[in-house]
């Protein structure tokens, strides 16, 4: 990051030696000027200092001789040259080379730190595993008796997603917290995302991958969680999720404090790639949020996504296909990538807000 900034800054004493050869011209005056720059100014008269503030920048300048060049210094960071502004009668001219200069300068620190912001890992999680079976049940499918783990659905969906995002982004950190029938603690899960160290604009997403049950048979479909902090000091009442009971203690283990506009994104991307792919075969029940009690910080955009209800016979007939299992691994893929993608096309969606 360091090495970056670096580079950066000789780029653009380069560009901005270019701006102060460029010489003098036409000047505006001061209430234009930070009209023009949207900025406000705090001016010391005897020192011959002054602050240009805009909304996310600061820049210092002074005259030190006028009719020469000033240094402009941006966050204090970046020392710029520019014509000096000129101050008679007690107001300020600024040359339109300078305004023009310092425009041109607050975009390319806006740029510059956009493209800082990235996804830096991805987990994947799939449900369960070893002993913990996760949901049980058994089917007749094509004269067979068939019992579908949810463990065996999660880790065939979470391996397909893995590969594809490991091809897709050979740069970032790829994870799964199990690559066998194992069982990690809901602990050990959160604390393998955790355990990763993040540059400061660097994001991991945690995607915990399951499979529903419920003791109605006909309830079925997809559905996306996400954590809402609202009620994160909130006790969960697990009475209120009898189609999913299971969640509950998951999503206690998993943490959102200031990434919940991302982890609903994320969510939103994934579940409309479920429709896309899958919204023909089985019914999406929609994005998911509710009252959680977190126990412990998942620093993470962190998602929970159940793919159908192994109690239902038509979900199980698609859980049980593997040209299914590839469907659905696949949505969740391109769910992902689209969300990695606007997330560092936007500067950690800065340019939204
Ligand atoms: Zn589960």
């Amino acid at each position: 990051m360091k090495r970056e900034r670096t580079l950066y800054r000789a780029i653009l004493f380069l560009l901005f030696s270019f701006v102060t050869l460029s010489g003098f011209g036409e000047e505006m005056e001061l209430q234009q000027t930070l009209s023009r720059l949207t900025a406000k100014l705090s001016w010391d008269p005897l020192l011959k200092t002054g602050m240009l503030l805009t909304e996310k920048h600061r820049i210092s300048f002074t005259i030190l001789v006028e009719d020469q060049t000033a240094p402009f210094i941006i966050d204090n960071q970046y020392v710029l040259y520019l014509p000096a502004p000129r101050y008679n009668n007690g107001t300020l001219y600024f040359p339109s080379e300078t305004i023009a200069g310092l425009e041109q300068a607050l975009r390319t620190i806006t740029t510059n730190e956009q493209s800082l912001y990235r996804i830096a890992a991805i987990v994947i999680d799939p449900g369960h595993g070893g002993k913990d079976t996760g949901a049980v049940a058994e089917h007749r499918i094509n004269n067979k008796k068939v019992t579908l783990q949810e463990k065996n659905v999660t880790l065939s969906v979470g391996k397909q997603v893995y590969d594809l995002l490991l091809a897709r982004f050979p740069e970032k950190r790829i994870l799964m917290t199990r690559t066998g029938d194992t069982y990690p603690t809901l602990e050990e899960r959160v604390s393998i995302a955790n355990a990763i160290p993040l540059g400061e604009h660097e994001a991991i997403l945690f995607i915990s991958i399951h499979a529903n049950a419920s003791f109605n048979k006909t309830a079925r479909g997809y559905e996306v969680w996400y954590l809402s902090p609202e009620y994160r000091r909130t006790l969960v009442d697990s009475k209120k999720f009898q189609d999913s009971v299971e969640v509950v203690p998951i999503i206690n283990a998993m943490l959102e404090e200031e990434f919940t506009t991302e982890s609903i994104l994320l969510a939103k991307s994934i579940l409309g790639q479920l429709d896309v792919s899958l919204g023909n075969k089985l019914p999406s029940r929609g994005l998911k949020a509710e009252e959680w009690f977190v126990v412990r910080n998942a620093k993470m955009p962190s998602v929970l996504v159940e793919l159908g209800f192994v109690t239902n016979m038509q979900d199980a007939i698609l859980m049980n296909d593997s040209a299914y299992l590839q469907k659905f691994s696949e949505a969740l893929y391109k769910g992902i990538t689209d969300f990695v993608n606007n997330f560092e096309k936007t500067g950690g969606f800065t340019t939204l807000q």
